[in-house]
């Protein structure tokens, strides 16, 4: 267990926090989705109550070290503040700079600071040291709240906790909550343990499957991923978007994996990726010049069943392009299935949670990481880059406990 913001005496202390604010933006720049501001607020709810100010940094996007306008955190000051509702919120036009320690420095107990966007400044990704130091210099303490940034070694979430002394860097509550469910499917899940995987990209993916294969009973693939699999089986794929270079280890996967392995059997088809293309629906193999788009109805009947049996599920990435609603239903209801088994229910990803809420189901998961390449990563490695620059619990002496030195 990680040394958290609760194993802190904070009250009048200034605490640097790496948030995830990066939420996802539309066309005209507006906020489509603010779940992961509100998935912050508990940690900083707690750390106003007990007394400190805060300085927040987090980014946003993918400016690539150079400010861009459509990236500047106004926007996202401004849903901050709505939805903490009463605390001073302060936005700063700078990263790092005299203007932004300026600021800092007149933060008074129940503040709040906003840094801008972290990755105007190129040395964020490149975890310089320089940088680290000049955002260090804001807080006496440091808190990681950004689960999702937590499987880079950037700056704000590597280089910046350890320019503090050991003791006084800690994660935050939404971190410590992600690592408790994460941890407690990869220790000890109620079984049987179902793993659902889909979405686009084998190669991403195959890690954590490797990882979970031993214990998990069932193993359910789905989406574009599937093509690569059926092909590595030697069936016909058609056009259908396929990784080949994966095609070698899919040919060579270890028995706990094909043991429990599910393929879909039959599937939804196009001729092209476009929900106005005509589509049918096949058995087996796929014919030359059509793409799979999503599981057909057997196939969609198969796995609801394997997961109508479990106690725990594991579920990333969707079933289909359910992006177009000719090829929605695979995705839909997998999802309405994990939605109402009674078990365990942990599900990550970008799109998967996208589709999740296009469903209306969110509230009926047990555990909605904030995470997409993070929580994949958890799963695989069972701990993150940042998360090991951070003392457990045990690490560290709390004072009452301590043996202190006599003068
Ligand atoms: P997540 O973000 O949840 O981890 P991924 O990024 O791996 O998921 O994949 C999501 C994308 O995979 C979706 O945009 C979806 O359209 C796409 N996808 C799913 N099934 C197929 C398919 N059969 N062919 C092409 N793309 C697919
Ligand atoms: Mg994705």
């Amino acid at each position: 267990m990680k040394r958290t913001i609760r194993d802190l005496s904070i009250r009048d202390k200034r605490l640097l926090v790496r948030v995830d604010f990066n939420v996802p933006l539309g066309d005209d720049g507006s906020i489509t989705n603010d779940r992961r501001i509100r998935a912050g607020l508990p940690n900083i709810r707690y750390a106003l109550e007990e007394g400190a100010s805060l300085v927040l940094m987090t980014h946003l996007g993918r400016p690539n070290g150079t400010p861009q306008p459509r990236l500047m955190l106004d926007r996202v000051a401004a849903r901050f503040r709505e939805l903490l509702d009463g605390p001073a919120v302060f936005k700063c036009d700078q990263v790092v700079g005299s203007e932004a320690m300026g600021m800092a420095e007149q933060l008074t107990s129940g503040q709040i600071l906003l840094l801008e966007n972290l990755r105007f400044d190129a040395r964020e990704k490149e975890g310089d040291e320089e940088f680290a130091r000049m955002l260090a210099a804001m807080g006496e303490f440091y808190v990681n709240d950004a689960f999702a940034t937590c499987h880079r070694r950037h700056a704000s979430v590597h280089t910046v906790p350890l320019q503090f002394e050991a003791g006084k860097r800690v994660i935050g509550l939404l971190v410590e909550k992600e690592c408790a469910a994460l941890s407690e499917v990869l220790e000890d899940p109620a079984e049987p343990l179902v793993v659902v995987m889909g979405g686009a990209k084998v190669s991403d993916k195959l890690d954590v499957l490797v990882s979970l294969a031993d214990r998990a009973d069932r193993i359910l693939v789905g989406g574009a991923m599937a093509y690569s699999f059926l092909k590595a089986q030697g069936r016909k794929v058609g056009d259908s978007k396929v990784q080949d270079d994966q095609i070698k280890e899919l040919e060579n996967l270890p028995a706990a994996i094909t043991d429990k392995l599910m393929l879909p059997q039959d599937h939804v088809i196009a001729h092209k990726p476009k929900g106005s293309a005509e589509r049918k629906t096949v058995e087996g193999d796929i014919p030359d010049d059509w793409l799979g788009m999503d599981l057909g109805p057997r196939s969609i009947e198969l796995f609801s069943t394997e997961i109508r049996k479990a106690k725990t599920v594991i579920w990333n990435g969707p079933m289909g392009v359910f992006e177009e609603a000719p090829f929605r239903d695979g995705t839909q209801a997998i999802a309405q299935a994990i939605a109402q088994v009674e078990a365990d229910t942990i599900v990550g990803g970008g799109e998967t949670i996208e589709a999740l809420e296009q469903f209306g189901l969110v509230d009926q998961i047990t555990h909605l990481s904030t995470g997409g390449g993070a929580f994949l990563e958890f799963l695989a490695n069972g701990s993150l880059p940042a998360l090991e620059v951070i003392e457990d619990k045990e690490a560290i002496a709390t004072p009452s406990t301590s043996t202190r030195r006599s003068p």
